[in-house]
């Protein structure tokens, strides 16, 4: 099935200037990207798009992290593109993430882990138009 997801690649990946190098991933992995732009998230859109863990002990620090310095938003397509990009991502901690996936190239800790992706169709459904329109997206 043909799928959209989001991706992030989150401050320290662009900080690090990791960006070229994770979007030129994509492409050799087959993925399509349908949406890009460089954002500096405000507290508020960051507290909403992680919402679902507004309990965990992280939470806050996690926050700030989104927001210490630009992301790079990320609509990227492929077949069943949510999963072949969680497994292209690797496990969240980089340290027990697999060799040659996106964390464990370029992740430096379980907070600071370089990317984020969708984890499923209905995560997918809210996080893409969290941040794109309809029309900023060629499918
Ligand atoms: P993901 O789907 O692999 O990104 O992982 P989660 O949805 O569980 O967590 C969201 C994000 O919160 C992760 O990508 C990390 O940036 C951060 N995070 C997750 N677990 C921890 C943790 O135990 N400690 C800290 N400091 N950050 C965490």
């Amino acid at each position: 099935m043909m799928e959209q997801t989001l991706a992030i690649l989150k401050p320290d990946a662009v900080r690090k200037k990791f960006s070229g190098a994770i979007l030129a991933r994509y492409e050799k992995e087959g993925f399509r990207i349908c949406a890009l732009k460089t954002r500096l998230l405000s507290k508020a859109e960051a507290e909403g798009f992680y919402a679902v863990h507004r309990e965990r002990p992280f939470f806050a620090s996690l926050v700030d992290f989104m927001v210490s310095g630009p992301v790079i938003l990320v609509v990227l397509q492929k077949e069943n593109a949510i999963l072949a990009h969680r497994q292209l991502m690797g496990a969240t901690d980089p340290a027990k993430a697999e060799k040659e996936t996106l964390r464990a190239l370029y992740g430096e800790s379980i907070e600071y882990n370089a990317v984020h992706g969708s984890d499923s169709a209905e995560t997918a459904r809210f996080e893409i138009p969290y941040f794109f329109s309809t029309v900023e997206i060629v499918g």
